[in-house]
């Protein structure tokens, strides 16, 4: 499909000023606001950077790889593949607010837009023709959004939030393409929403309008007009303010949104509802005026306010100094501990520094529960060994997510069956008990880029297991990222000392869960259940966690 046989509209959304102002958050919450009103929404997100996907970058670099259930075989001709399940974390944003869950697909990455062409190009694709930027670049662009737009003819609307910042060399052709969609399109049925930073000088008193005046005229140079813009400020921007961005952006005052820090992520679609943005943005696109039904997602919302207790979970990993790193972790351990009217204190533990027994003693000794991070590599490893070793000897609460869960087993190897050296063979090679090693389908991959073991897989959970206890169900699903796994034939051995394997994938062979008999709660899992929890239904074992972690603050402090 080419052109609009379905009468989709269209929201994009940019961003000025500064990169990390919460764009993410502004277009799953505008998403938000049309499905209150009973609107079908789909979010999809340009990230200008030529990779084909984030899987292969650090997440210092990039905040947090999002991992989908769904595998989108991405072809850019017909004779090479590549299976897509590695997303932007922005997408964890967007899942969260709106319950739908993402496909890959809806991912477009720059890297993905130039090897299709060039490769077309080889094909004879384009044979006679010079191939250009603009119109093939930003055709292909187009045809990728008409593609989400073709695969559900139930859409109303959908968003696309464009990475980057206004001005970015990057991002040019896809603001450019978006441009021809909304000519092509017709202005009505398009809404350009840009978020920017309006910075408040505390010493002055002011707010500073500046800079947003500065990156809407870069982006009406390129012949985009907001039709909304939304302020990151620190607190509601004053008549005065709103007032001054509206004349130099060219729009009438009601337009102008405030986007102020508040207590909890989840209050800023019912913010948004307040200012009249629902109304504006469904009259804007000629959608039928309905009233919204805010009060079930109130409902979650509240739950983040007014805790009456604190529950402290600490992190140990080598991430840290980035908290989008583990931005599902993060919301997951948020989710669960506001079930439990409580509020959830993450302290990070670097563990390339503070790795020996002692200091991580000092570190943990006054936390509620540990969460072994998920990862790959060599650096911070002893560290995240030591603070499992920690966990089966003090019985704090211990959940151990996928590197987490390795790690936990080799720390189990070392210190309970006395295993000297016992490692995963993703760290030292040549170990006397390789505890945990490369899958079988790994050992021929060549290729890092969306080659792991990725996506959602079914996982059978055995009964009368503490898992089982808080799944509640034999069968399930999870999302998974990995290319080693734990060892059956030593992890059986381990069962003398009261280690239980909990699940299996459906064939068997790998272990996706394992729990101990002797402790209140330590359970190490394959996967990422922080990928599918949601504000208002945690994850069970999230939920597992910080019930276990409170239950052992109340115990600690008798
Ligand atoms: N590095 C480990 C593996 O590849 C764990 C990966 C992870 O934590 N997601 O299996």
């Amino acid at each position: 499909m080419e052109s609009n046989e379905n009468n989709v509209k269209f929201i994009f959304v940019t961003g000025g000023v500064l990169s990390g102002i919460g764009k993410g958050v502004t277009t799953a919450s505008i998403a938000k606001l049309l499905q209150f009103r009973g609107y079908n929404i789909k979010i999809m997100k340009i990230d200008p950077y030529l990779n084909i996907d984030p899987g292969t970058m650090n997440p210092i670099e990039h905040g947090e790889v999002f991992v989908t259930d769904q595998t989108w075989t991405f072809k850019p001709v017909d004779d090479s593949k590549f299976n897509i399940c590695e997303i932007d974390l922005d997408f964890g944003t967007y899942e969260r607010f709106t319950g739908i869950e993402a496909h890959p697909s809806e991912n477009i990455t720059s890297g993905q837009i130039y090897l299709s062409v060039i490769l077309r190009e080889r094909k004879g694709s384009y044979l006679g023709r010079t191939v250009q930027i603009i119109p093939h670049i930003t055709d292909y662009i187009k045809q990728r959004i008409w593609d989400v737009a073709s695969r559900d003819p139930s859409l109303d609307v959908i968003l696309v939030e464009i990475g980057g910042t206004v001005g970015d060399i990057e991002a040019m052709p896809f603001l450019e393409a978006v441009r021809q969609l909304a000519r092509e399109e017709g202005r009505s049925r398009v809404a350009f929403v840009h978020v920017t930073l309006v910075p408040y000088m505390a010493s002055v008193g002011e707010f500073k309008t500046k800079p947003t005046q500065h990156s809407v005229r870069t982006l009406q140079g390129l012949g985009l007009q907001p039709d909304i813009v939304v302020c990151r400020a620190e607190r509601e921007l004053t008549e005065q303010a709103e007032k001054k961005v509206a004349l130099f952006c060219n729009l009438p005052e009601e337009r102008v949104i405030s986007n102020p820090d508040i207590p909890s992520i989840y209050q800023l679609p019912l913010s948004f509802e307040k200012q009249d943005l629902g109304r504006i943005i469904v009259s804007h696109l000629g959608l039928e005026q309905r009233e919204p039904e805010t009060a079930s997602w109130s409902k979650i919302a509240e739950s983040f306010e007014n805790p009456t207790e604190s529950v402290c979970i600490a992190m140990p990993g080598k991430y840290t100094t980035l908290s989008d790193s583990y931005k599902s972790i993060n919301e997951a351990l948020t989710h669960a501990a506001a079930m439990c009217s409580a509020q959830v204190e993450v302290k990070w533990i670097e563990t390339e520094e503070r790795c020996d027994i002692d200091c991580l003693n000092e570190d943990l000794c006054d936390v509620d529960g540990i969460l072994l991070t998920p990862g790959f590599g060599e650096r911070g490893v002893e560290g995240m060994i030591n603070a499992a070793v920690i966990s089966l000897d003090s019985k704090i609460p211990f959940l151990g997510i996928c590197y987490g869960a390795q790690l936990g087993t080799v720390a189990f190897a070392r210190h309970l069956m006395g295993w000297p050296g016992s490692h995963t063979t993703e760290v030292d090679s040549n170990s006397l008990y390789p505890v945990v090693d490369l899958m079988d389908e790994q050992k021929s991959t060549e290729n890092k880029g969306g080659t792991m073991r990725l996506g959602g897989h079914e996982v059978k959970i055995r009964e009368g297991t503490n898992l089982f206890n808080l799944y509640k169900t034999t069968d399930t699903r999870e999302r998974f990222r990995h290319r080693y796994h734990l060892i059956e034939r030593y992890v059986s051995r381990m069962s003398e000392k009261g280690m239980v394997v909990s699940a299996h994938d459906t064939t068997g062979d790998i272990i996706n869960a394992i729990e101990l008999t002797d402790h209140p709660f330590w359970i190490g899992v394959q996967y990422h259940p922080e990928f599918k929890s949601q504000p208002g239904e945690p994850h069970p074992l999230y939920l597992g966690l910080i019930k276990a972690a409170l239950a052992y603050k109340s115990e600690r402090k008798k």
